[in-house]
């Protein structure tokens, strides 16, 4: 099967922030591969606006140089590079000041997709907003994406939504979640609404307990400042982990339409039980064997960030009464792994015996790596050895479905280019966003009140001891961390 690839709209595309590790990791080198997959039609621009005085020609070498970096060899093509090298611009701006607006205004063309990037610190959101707005560089029909953090707190979270409110309505905003661009995790709204199968099971009574897990093996070296400030529950369950476990416990959307799924996700988060302190385990990684702690990464001893995180989190609704939604997420762990399972409830009434070898159904929803769902069934061992019963997973990894997986658009190709397309389904919306907050601030409050300690775990491993009883004290288990 061949991935079809629909031409967006022709459009002008400024990234602040163009010189900055996001455009040049993922926003440039992405845009790249839509630009040779012919989605992006060749009229189309982009403007790198950032502080560097640099000109066309040497943001274009820079551009050439992610490329080279961050595009598979086997997608570099000389030619092509070349094509899109002229479609890229720059213009120096100071965020702050009125350096390179005029520049800017001069350079964006009428009767095409304006769209603004806004991958810089989240403090030059208001400036750059009101610059766009006051120099008559937005209009009515452009967008703006802005990246995370949206906020610490709900606090802040809010001023933000209100800086940007003053010039741009929330039809034009696209707060940007990579993780909502991941293929499985809009498969995952495919396969609960297309199909027939899963949704009358997808409920209290058939459902014992969803694990959703996001474990990384890179330490925070390197940005350990930033991070030690926000920590795991901000920079990770506040928002990937919350909007994967949205899509998961989220009743059908009347239309799959930005409004209507974003409103029952907002649903899902509004229900959401307060978080006992017992249902969280905070953890930090130790050192040791050559390896660097977490405190001297975030060059600060006395640190109580966490780096790891689990808790249970119980929905208060009809569909998820006594369903608990285990979370883990942490850096430093054993292997590189992100992926949600359903795991379902025992038939009403076991017929084969306690040794036949049962097991539950399990529905695996694979992030990374290797996107894809595997859903675990129980069958007849094979041979002529009685009635034992075996677990196969039956595998829909999209490596298999798609002809050149290679060709699969990442998160951030497939968001920019709903940005074009002007569709918000896959982008949070200002009251998500501040109700995932609400919930989130009494927890950490809690913490810091208290002055919780987070608890040692080993680098490497699957981290604190205390997240194991979490699930054990209930009778059940973690899933291994594998790759
Ligand atoms: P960066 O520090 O590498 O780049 C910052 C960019 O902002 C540079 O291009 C710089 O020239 C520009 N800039 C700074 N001050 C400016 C000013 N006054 N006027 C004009 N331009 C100015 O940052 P980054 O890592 O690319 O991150 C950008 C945004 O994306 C941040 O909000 C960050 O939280 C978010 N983000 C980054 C990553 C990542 O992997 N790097 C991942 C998720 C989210």
């Amino acid at each position: 099967m061949v991935s079809r690839v629909i031409p967006v709209d022709v459009f002008d595309l400024v990234i602040f922030g163009g010189t900055g590790d996001l455009a040049r990791r993922k926003i440039l080198p992405g845009l790249y591969r839509r630009f040779m997959a012919g989605q992006m039609v060749a009229e189309s621009r982009i403007i790198g606006a950032a502080r560097a005085d640099l000109t066309d020609e040497s943001f274009r070498q820079q551009v050439r140089e992610a490329i080279a970096e961050f595009v598979p060899k086997a997608r570099q093509d000389a030619t092509a590079i070349e094509a899109f090298l002229e479609r890229i611009h720059y213009v120096a701006i100071d965020a702050t000041g009125t350096n390179g607006w005029a520049a800017l205004k001069a350079l964006m063309r009428e009767n095409v997709v304006r769209a603004f990037y806004f991958s810089v610190a989240p403090s030059l959101f208001g400036d750059i907003a009101q610059r766009l707005s006051e120099n008559g560089i937005a209009d009515a029909w452009s967008r703006i994406v802005v990246e995370k953090p949206f906020g610490r707190d709900l606090a802040s979270a809010k001023a933000l939504n209100e800086v940007l409110a003053k010039h741009f309505n929330e039809t034009q905003i696209y707060r940007i979640d990579h993780y909502l661009g991941k293929e499985t995790v809009q498969n995952l709204m495919a396969v609960r609404f297309a199909n027939i199968l899963f949704e009358p099971l997808w409920k209290a009574e058939y459902i014992d307990h969803v694990q959703i897990t996001v474990a990384e093996t890179v330490g925070v070296d390197g940005r350990g400042a930033y991070y030690d400030k926000s920590g795991a529950m901000r920079d990770m369950v506040q928002n990937h982990l919350m909007q994967l476990l949205c899509l998961i416990a989220m009743e059908p959307p009347y239309h799959f339409d930005p409004d209507a799924v974003r409103d029952e996700k907002l649903k899902v988060i509004r229900a959401l039980k307060p978080v006992t302190h017992e249902d969280i385990v905070r953890g930090q990684y130790g050192g040791g064997k050559g390896e660097k702690s977490y405190v001297v990464h975030s060059e600060n001893p006395a640190s109580r960030t966490e780096s790891y995180i689990a808790l249970k989190v119980q929905i208060s609704n009809w569909r998820w009464q006594g369903v608990p939604f285990y979370l883990r997420t942490g850096k430093r762990l054993r292997a590189r792994a992100s992926e949600i399972a359903i795991t379902f409830k025992q038939p009403p009434h076991a017929i084969f015996d306690d040794a036949s070898g049962w097991h539950e159904n399990v529905l695996v929803i694979r992030l990374q790596p290797n996107e894809g769902m595997n859903l675990m069934v129980m069958i007849k061992e094979p041979g002529p050895g009685g009635m034992r019963l075996m677990q196969v997973p039956l595998d829909m990894s999209f490596a298999d479905a798609i002809d050149d997986a290679e060709d699969v658009p990442d998160a951030y190709e497939r968001l920019i280019m709903d940005v074009i397309r002007g569709n918000q389904t896959l982008f949070m919306r200002g009251d998500e966003v501040e109700a995932a907050w609400a919930w989130t601030d009494p927890i950490i409050q809690g913490w810091e009140a208290r002055g919780d300690k987070p608890q040692t775990y080993d680098p490497g491993s699957s981290g604190p001891e205390d997240a194991l009883m979490l699930m054990h004290r209930d009778g059940r288990r973690w899933r291994e961390i594998r790759e």
